[in-house]
């Protein structure tokens, strides 16, 4: 090897070593009779110490042709500082060299290598490569490897096997546009990308592989937001002859087993809640459990007093921010403000103060302190809290009010991000309506099984039907989700049926499946979670890409390497695709 060792590895106990190290400068400082470069690698920064009349005059004349980021070998002995760095591991050390050997001169980056650098986004992107030397994303990187390798300790110690499925293959059903490759040796025939291997690993099952996992790349087509990319990992599961209780204990072992291996932290057996209940309480179906504030419906109280608003509202509903009978009238203007922007779509905003001198509303015109009073019992106010209350529509008013409470917990600084609450979200609906397309979509994937005391309702009323399909939330974030699946081929017939496809095109787009499910397929089931975001989570992070090293921007382009880009027309012949392009303007 080049070096004997790393830039982060030696101590005072080197001292008087002879040693090699290799790297990237990081910084040089010149004072005339004293000169220093700090010498950076993956592991850590030395200092490399040249002093007149101790260090050979030819290497003060080599180093002063060196700049940041240069790569270069450095022959040396370990000596004591003078002024030592207790920043730094190596800070007691220095490096007098014998030789120094620039091993590739470099341009000057153009962005700061640093933890808090001057580069914006887009010139990250655009040179990741150099983005991926400072320390914060590659230690993101490096969490991630960590992480991958314990989900594979952790399965492999449970008899899971890790089979690879293909990347070319036709639709999956997941509910997002599929990415298509063009067939060279099918005219006018394309494969798509997988959304996620689930066809495939319900096959696997058929086969008796009995547990199967893949830390496996997805494609999905979609709009992207921060926590999204077009291509992103899963942690993909599945196994056989198990309840969806059995699966509920395996994953929530993975999940503790991480935090346990990775973060130190011993997380409590995760409480479970019912999708009703969510949307209930939090008015959204992955609640953030780290705070309370859960949706009280006031309706009944608040209605028939004469107040045009909440009387004709469908629901009226309350949350109680505790301690914040204080807030000032500016405060709830802002507040009110804010509920009235666009994206969350409310006309205004109710308050009621508990302070010292009683209850005082913002509608005390209507509400008596007795009506008041009942509303702050309902939703376990005490002296000293503030009411906020939403009202219109339901479904509508749930949504804004679940906002609302997300954002009442940041700014009452309960969302911190190194206090992990997870929980299981149980009992979807099987089925939700399309308003567009006018008929029933499948809510998780149209492999999900209805529990079976609600089978009957299929016919009479879809929407009750409930399945088994579960998913698990940390801190507000859906990190993984899966259900126990249907196996057997009249059952996934009709679940077909349903979702509006004719049998001729069942036939023609999963009939692979469905003749699978009668050469002896065992009872199924399984999850997958999101391993960026996952990843994301224990990093401390909202977005995912600086978990993931060569990420896409928002508008999918990987600007490093400038794609999508055209290809040349020989391609497209042999591909068989004739393009025109329409501009849009
Ligand atoms: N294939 C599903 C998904 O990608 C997960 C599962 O049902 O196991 O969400």
């Amino acid at each position: 090897m080049l070096r004997t060792h790393t830039c982060g590895e030696l101590r005072l106990s080197d001292k008087g070593k002879t040693v090699t190290l290799c790297g990237w400068v990081q910084r040089i400082r010149d004072k005339g009779k004293l000169l220093w470069i700090d010498l950076r690698d993956r592991y850590g920064i030395t200092q490399i110490t040249l002093e007149e009349g101790v260090a050979h005059s030819q290497l003060f004349e080599i180093a002063r042709k060196i700049n940041r980021e240069f790569v270069l070998q450095v022959v040396g002995t370990v000596e004591e500082r003078i002024s030592k760095n207790d920043k730094i591991a190596t800070g007691d050390i220095e490096i007098r060299p014998t030789q120094i050997v620039i091993l590739n001169p470099a341009k000057l980056p153009p962005f700061l290598i640093e933890d808090d650098t001057d580069g914006g986004d887009d010139l990250r992107m655009k040179y990741r490569y150099l983005d991926l030397r400072r320390n914060v994303v590659r230690n993101n990187l490096i969490l991630r490897h960590r992480m991958a390798i314990a989900v594979r300790n952790y399965l492999d110690k449970l008899q899971f096997v890790e089979v690879e499925t293909p990347v070319l293959i036709k639709s999956t059903p997941e509910g997002a546009r599929d990415f298509v490759v063009p067939s060279r040796m099918n005219p006018g025939e394309f494969y798509a990308l997988p959304q996620s291997p689930q066809t495939f690993k319900q096959l696997l099952m058929v086969s008796g592989f009995d547990r199967y996992y893949q830390i496996v790349k997805c494609f999905r087509d979609e709009d992207l937001r921060a926590d999204r990319q077009p291509e992103f990992t899963q942690i993909d599961c599945e196994m056989s002859f198990v309840t969806q209780e059995d699966i509920l204990d395996t994953f929530e072992g993975l999940i503790r087993y991480l935090f346990k291996e990775i973060k130190g932290i011993e997380l409590p057996a995760f409480p479970r809640i019912t999708y009703a209940d969510a949307m209930k309480y939090y008015g959204n179906d992955k609640p953030d459990l780290r705070f309370d504030m859960k949706i009280c419906d006031l309706t009944d109280l608040a209605r028939g007093k004469g107040f045009q608003v909440f009387d004709s509202a469908e629901v009226v509903l309350a949350i109680c921010a505790k301690g914040c009978a204080d807030y000032t009238r500016k405060q709830l203007d802002e507040l009110t403000e804010w509920v009235r922007r666009p994206q969350i779509g409310m006309k205004g905003l109710v308050w009621v103060k508990w302070s010292n001198d009683g209850l005082k509303s913002s509608v005390d015109k209507f509400y008596s302190p007795d009506d008041l009073e009942k509303w702050a019992i309902r939703s376990q106010a005490q002296q000293g809290d503030l009411l906020l209350l939403l009202s219109g529509p339901e479904k509508t008013t749930r949504k804004a009010m679940s906002e609302l409470r997300l954002e009442m917990g940041e700014r009452l600084g309960f969302r911190k991000k190194d206090n992990y609450k997870a929980l299981w979200v149980v009992d979807f609906p099987l089925l939700e309506w399309d308003e567009e397309a006018n008929r029933w979509n499948a809510m998780h994937h149209p492999f999900t099984s209805a529990k079976s005391e609600d089978i009957s309702f299929l016919e009479t009323n879809p929407a009750a039907v409930r399945a088994n399909a579960y998913d698990m939330v940390i801190n507000g974030v859906e990190v993984g989700g899966g259900s126990i699946r249907i196996h057997d081929r009249a059952m996934q017939e009709k679940m077909f049926e349903l979702l509006g496809l004719s049998p001729q095109e069942a036939k023609l787009k999963f009939g692979f499946l469905m003749e699978a499910f009668e050469y002896g397929a065992p009872p199924h089931g399984g999850i997958a979670f999101g391993f960026d975001r996952l990843c994301a989570l224990f990093g401390g992070a909202d977005s995912i890409r600086d978990f993931i090293a060569f990420p896409k921007n928002n508008h999918g382009r990987d600007v490093m390497i400038d794609s999508p880009s055209e290809i040349s027309q020989e391609q497209l012949k042999e591909l068989h695709i004739a393009v025109t392009f329409v501009k849009q303007t």
